[in-house]
């Protein structure tokens, strides 16, 4: 997509959150929050993240194609440019070469980077290189370049379901809620909040940004542990995507679970699930 599509896109999508305000009821807010939490928290969060990003846990092929098509439901892009744009993030973090830090401006970091990016950021051909376990697979390249299938086939179900009331809290009005929730680990957690690491970059613990993404806001826990499973290390530290991995270790479906050892965040984490692999730094 060239910038002005994405700038078109996003525009799109704002004004049609406004709607919401016109449709409301209790059933479009439930639909809502569960496909902010399946979408954000299990499609992003999960999945774009912490296991195609960071590779911090393993996962069955099925249950991984799985997470591609719900993280390509939250709008943001295909699994394989939007871990690109990721990895380039932790390489060069807060550096001029980071594709969105804050030393630009909150607004840059936020949201304004998706429609300046750098070019080979928009072509796939430029940035696979950055993604060459995934690059490799054909149903993700598939899914990559048509990233929008499964949100026009999950309109088609929500408008089925409950018309329009559906379709404009679950499609508008919660792309909007995830996209700014995104956004923010971005944006907030490298200007506000706590570091309990010395990273040496500006990555900060921000606990409102932790609520809003499921974890993702203990940002600085994350740049200093970049392959932990884990990104809350405190016990007040809520997370609640490093609890959806237990669950599904649980259950049997996640393996190699990584986290830190014990000693490197000084006794503050506890693990329940086997310390097989130390955290990159
Ligand atoms: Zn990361
Ligand atoms: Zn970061």
């Amino acid at each position: 997509m060239d910038d002005w599509t994405v700038l078109g896109w996003i525009v799109f999508m704002h004004v049609g959150a406004i709607a919401g305000f016109f449709t409301f009821s209790w059933k479009a807010l439930g639909v809502c929050l569960f496909l902010w939490w399946l979408t954000g928290g299990v499609g992003i969060c999960l999945g774009y993240h912490r296991y195609f990003t960071h590779r911090s846990y393993a996962i069955p092929k099925p249950l991984e194609y799985l997470l591609a098509i719900l993280g390509c439901l939250a709008g943001e892009a295909g699994p394989i440019s939007w871990v690109a744009a990721h990895r380039y993030h932790h390489t060069y973090s807060d550096t001029e070469k980071d594709p969105h830090s804050p030393l630009r401006g909150f607004v840059w970091a936020h949201v304004a980077w998706l429609f300046g990016r750098e070019k080979f950021l928009a072509e796939f051909d430029l940035y696979k290189r950055y993604v060459p376990d995934m690059a490799r697979d054909r149903f993700l390249v598939f899914l990559n370049r048509y990233h929008m299938l499964p949100a026009v086939a999950l309109t088609a179900v929500l408008y089925a379901m409950g018309g329009w009331p559906y379709v404009v809290w679950g499609m508008f009005v919660r792309s909007v809620v995830v996209y700014h929730s995104t956004w923010l680990v971005n944006s907030a957690s490298h200007i506000w909040g706590y570091r309990s690491f010395k990273t040496t970059d500006q990555s900060k613990n921000n606990w409102w940004v932790a609520l809003l993404t499921f974890g993702e806001g203990w940002h600085n826990n994350h740049h200093a542990f970049q392959r932990s499973a884990r990104h809350g290390m405190r016990w007040w530290e809520i997370d609640i995507t490093y609890r959806t991995i237990q669950l599904l270790w649980v259950l049997g479906l996640a393996s190699e679970i990584h986290l830190p050892v014990k000693s490197e965040v000084g006794g503050a984490t506890r693990p329940v699930t086997p310390v097989l692999a130390m955290g990159e730094k």
